[in-house]
């Protein structure tokens, strides 16, 4: 399996509850590098960029009005199938169906206020780190 780079955050209500840290250690306790991290608040436009896909969900701007509510960590994660062990770490996306030892099992608050983001395919994994960081601030 090939060394890959994923796209995660830790989302306003994780940063709220001082939960960086602990979120954190999860993905490296599993085996994933932080190589590249910053805390960002972004803006409902920024929001609403990144989030494009979803655009036409009924959820759409209650997700938007979230995300940009506080701090966001954004990172690029690097690891051994990185994309798809995210996800696993992280959990289902509704906490109450997530895996016990997941992040959203753990800390996830509701299907929206889930405490993290990750990529789900190498493709928007590329184009997600792109929307966050240049290549120089990527430093492995
Ligand atoms: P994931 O984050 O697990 O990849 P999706 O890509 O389906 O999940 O959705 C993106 C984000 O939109 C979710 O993480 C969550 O914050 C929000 N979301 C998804 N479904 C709902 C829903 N039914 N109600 C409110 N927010 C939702
Ligand atoms: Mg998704």
């Amino acid at each position: 399996m090939a060394v890959e780079r994923t796209f995660s955050m830790i989302k306003p209500d994780a940063t709220r509850d001082n939960l960086t840290g602990k979120i954190t250690a999860r993905l490296e306790e599993n085996g994933l590098r932080v190589v590249a991290s910053k805390r960002v608040w972004m803006s409902r436009k920024q929001a609403e960029g990144f989030y494009a896909v979803h655009s036409a969900r009924g959820f759409f701007n209650e997700l938007c009005e979230f995300m940009s509510s506080g701090p966001t960590v954004v990172q690029v994660l690097e690891g051994e199938n990185a994309i798809l062990k995210n996800r696993e770490i992280m959990g289902a996306t509704d906490p109450s169906k997530a895996a016990v030892g997941t992040i959203r099992r753990d800390f996830a608050k509701s299907i929206g206020e889930n405490a993290v983001h990750g990529s789900d395919a190498p493709e928007t994994a590329k184009q997600e780190i792109a929307y966050w960081f240049s290549e120089l601030e990527i430093v492995g």
